[in-house]
């Protein structure tokens, strides 16, 4: 692609009358950290706040993909415009190729109301924690009501997500021993509904236990005021009496709760901290960079070679120079 001048201004305007293909060329704007990243960023900034950010997360097979295709169905019809970001982190793909195999994009097609982007983070500098916020920030001022993250649940992804997130909703299925492998992720922890799908197997009633029990032990659960997070079952490929209202019921007294709590806000702010510490840090990085081979670095060196000063001293001295 060549280096054509962006009208940012143009765009947001347009994203923000919910032309799709806007909203998409700004979402690679920020995931490619164009040189236009940061007008982009600046003109965003006063229309986002709003779109209430709901994380997925589970391990592979859980049915994820089909309860956000379930979950945008229902938010269809009660008439909220919804975003959709499904981050692979193991996936060098970004864009809009493998959407078709994520979520059900064809259930969708046509509906102006829908933006759904795949996004990978495999060699982005940062990963996910830096590119899911600023695509999340498009969304937000594409007018979107509810943003959905999808992530597969490997490593360390699900965690980002939650702290993304306003809700993180926690999906495990039965006979898949997700109990246990969510313990040992800490997702427990993260869990603000939790989602007992394929609740249509055998079961089903025993990954509730599981749950119940795992709660009972304590942890944050036991904080007077605290938020003690539900337990839905879904059968999310149904296409009614599939339990995802109640999901979605669950979701809106979590959003009473964070605003009555002032959870809600103390998130916000943690996770603007975050970014702001990410791109701080990219900067930096990439200021001290730009001092491989310089002549203050080589003068340092040369003083660390002759025993004259120690390294820790003299990164010190490179670190208050910038
Ligand atoms: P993901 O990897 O977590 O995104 O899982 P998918 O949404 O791709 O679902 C994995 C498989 O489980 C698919 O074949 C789905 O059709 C199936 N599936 C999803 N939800 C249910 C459910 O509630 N009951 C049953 N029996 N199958 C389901």
């Amino acid at each position: 692609r060549g280096r054509r001048a962006v009208d940012v201004p143009a765009l947001v305007e347009r994203a923000r009358e919910g032309e799709a293909r806007s909203v998409a060329r700004l979402i690679s704007l920020v995931e490619d950290a164009s040189p236009a990243l940061r007008e982009v960023a600046s003109a965003l900034a006063p229309h986002t706040g709003r779109a209430q950010v709901l994380g997925l997360t589970g391990s592979p097979g859980v049915g994820k993909s089909t309860t956000t295709t379930a979950l945008v169905r229902a938010l269809r019809q009660a008439g909220k415009r919804v975003g959709v970001l499904a981050v692979d982190p193991s996936s060098p793909f970004s864009g809009g190729a493998l959407l078709g195999d994520r979520v059900r994009m064809q259930d969708h097609a046509g509906d102006d109301g829908v933006f759904i982007r795949s996004m990978a983070s495999r060699g982005h500098l940062g990963g996910l924690s830096w590119a899911t916020p600023q695509a999340l920030r498009v969304l937000d001022a594409a007018g979107c009501d509810v943003v959905l993250i999808e992530t597969v649940g490997v490593g360390q992804s699900e965690l980002e997500i939650a702290s993304l997130a306003d809700t993180t909703l926690v999906l495990v299925a039965p006979g898949m021993g997700d109990g246990i492998q969510a313990a040992k992720a800490g997702i427990l922890e993260v869990a603000d509904v939790f989602v007992v799908n394929k609740a249509d197997r055998d079961g089903a009633q025993q990954a509730v236990r599981d749950l119940r029990y795992m709660q009972s032990l304590g942890g944050r659960y036991s904080e007077p005021g605290g938020w003690r997070p539900p337990i839905c079952r879904t059968v999310a490929s149904r296409d009614t009496d599939n339990g995802i209202d109640d999901v979605l019921a669950k979701v809106a007294d979590h959003r009473s709760w964070l605003e009555s709590s002032g959870e809600g806000h103390r998130r916000r702010a943690e996770r603007a901290a975050r970014e702001i510490e990410a791109i701080a840090l990219a900067a930096l990085r990439a200021r001290i960079g730009d001092l491989r081979g310089s002549a203050a670095l080589g003068a340092l060196a040369e003083r660390v070679v002759a025993g004259e000063t120690d390294p820790y001293a003299a990164a010190d001295e490179l670190v208050a120079r910038l």
